[in-house]
């Protein structure tokens, strides 16, 4: 069952090949029995999911079903789940249950999907390898050696490892693209404002987007039509109409127009990851697309840009766990400050803590007008070199990240080293763009991922190029030895 996609999963359902209970207790039972060593979930939620199951079984049987109806999913812990724990993957919430439920977390109820729980992540999403999470690392399904990639990198083992059909994600600088790259899944960034913010945990607001993370990429246009799409509760969600994802997929790819960015096969690229790329792109060749070198000649401000802004906006963001309203509370405050001091002191991580203080310094006064304003006098030069590319070219297909997976606890003690994994991915976020990863490749028994970036709101186009990629290719199929 659990290497069905999620049509297949779908057609089963009303075949009536299983239930919904049945193919909910598979996935229980899987997470039973691998997640003690894989660390991808923070809350399991068995009994409520059962129940979701059962419902979805009549409505299976009323004829009532929508496509999701009955399918398990997890949802990354950042976003609300009302009455189910939502951690952010920080002690500073680990007695945080939502009272409401978060636009996507509705979104998905709605279309009958089962929740299994909620997936393990780094601390308030600031990470690239699951090691901030107050609940411990996640391992990666390929080797337990090796970092899962983050923040979503719960939710990108989980589904690597066949413990869920799908999850969600958000990426901030790559959250979901480069854990899809390291564990070899299929994950998508849609274009900002695509997909409602609004119960999902902010850590940098202007960054922040979610999205879906799934084996496919036509299980990911699947997932995505039931995620995106306008939310008044969301003051930066676009009100565009949302396409069938599904319908653009077997479009033919022939004159497409491939722009590949010169920056971004610099000293950084690690060969293996660079050779599996020129394969891609001559997969893409085959296919009729045109491939041509473009330039992003801002394409080394990209992280120091991201490393000024991103801060800023999570000093801002989190200013609101102060031990009052909710959240960790220190033991006996002697006063207010006190009160404040302690309860952030104790909460909050070491990562999240050196973000707070980069941030509040560079929002501070003096120093607000050389980082600060800076920085977003280069994040616009950086979406400018996106608009010129688009100009000359349908999309771009770069490397997600400069190597495969990484050991565990090889970058902790270097937070630049741990910066530049998402190198390649954090230009998409500051220019708003939708970008997907899709497994290309394998070296050394790991995954490696493939990026293409589109133009705002293209999200069908590449989930069209990446669906004609794996009807050509077989490394989306490839799964984790043992699972
Ligand atoms: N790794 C980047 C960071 O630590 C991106 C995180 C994300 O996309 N949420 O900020």
């Amino acid at each position: 069952m659990h290497n069905k996609s999620l049509v297949q999963l779908a057609n089963s359902l009303r075949a009536g090949e299983f239930t919904s209970q049945e193919l909910t207790q598979h996935y229980l039972d899987r997470i039973e029995q691998f997640d003690k060593d894989l660390n991808s979930f923070i809350t399991i939620a068995p009994d409520s999911a059962i129940a979701q199951a059962k419902i979805a079984d009549t409505l299976l049987q009323k004829n009532k079903a929508g496509p999701l109806t009955g399918i398990p999913i997890a949802h990354k812990d950042i976003f609300c789940t009302a009455g189910l724990k939502t951690s952010c993957g920080s002690k500073m919430l680990d007695n945080f249950i939502a009272p409401y439920d978060a636009t996507v977390v509705t979104q998905l109820k709605a279309a009958g999907a089962v929740l299994l729980g909620k997936t393990n992540m780094d601390e308030f999403a600031m990470g690239s390898s699951n090691e901030t999470s107050f609940y411990g690392p996640v391992k990666n399904p390929w080797n337990h050696n090796r970092v899962p990639g983050g923040s979503s990198g719960g939710s990108a083992a989980a589904v690597a490892a066949r413990l869920t059909p799908m999850a969600t994600g958000t990426d901030t600088g790559g959250s979901i693209r480069q854990p899809a790259s390291l564990c070899g899944i299929t994950g998508l960034k849609p274009t900002y404002g695509r997909v409602s913010r609004y119960g999902m945990i902010a850590f940098a607001s202007s960054l922040d987007q979610g999205g879906p993370m799934t084996r496919t990429a036509e299980d990911a246009a699947l997932l995505l039509s039931s995620m995106a799409g306008f939310d008044k509760q969301d003051s930066t969600s676009i009100n565009e109409p949302v396409p069938s994802y599904l319908d653009f997929l077997e479009n033919s790819l022939e004159g497409m127009r491939i722009g590949i960015p010169k920056e971004y096969f610099g000293e950084a690229l690690s060969p293996d990851v660079g050779a599996v790329i020129e394969g891609g792109i001559k997969e893409f060749e085959k296919l009729g697309a045109q491939i041509k070198e473009i330039n992003l000649p801002n394409s080394q401000l990209v992280a120091p840009t991201y490393y000024i802004v991103a801060p800023a906006e999570c000093s801002s963001n989190l200013s609101r766990y102060d031990g009052v309203r909710f959240g960790h509370r220190c033991h006996d405050p002697k006063d207010l400050f006190d009160l404040y001091c302690r309860s952030r002191g104790e909460g909050f991580g070491a990562e999240v803590k050196r973000r707070i203080l980069i941030g509040t310094y560079v929002l501070s006064a003096g120093y607000y007008d050389a980082y600060y304003l800076k920085a977003q006098k280069l994040r616009y030069l950086i979406s400018n070199d996106f608009k010129e590319a688009f100009n000359q070219v349908d999309a771009i297909i770069s490397p997600t990240s400069p190597s495969p997976a990484f050991e565990l606890g090889e970058k902790v003690a270097d937070p630049v080293a741990m910066y530049l994994a998402d190198i390649y991915t954090i230009g998409a976020n500051l220019a708003g763009l939708p970008a997907i990863s899709i497994p290309a490749g394998m070296s050394h028994e790991l995954p490696i991922g493939l990026q293409i970036i589109g133009n705002y709101f293209e999200e069908s186009k590449l989930l069209n190029m990446a669906h004609r990629y794996q009807q050509n290719t077989d490394w989306h199929l490839k799964t984790p030895k043992g699972y």
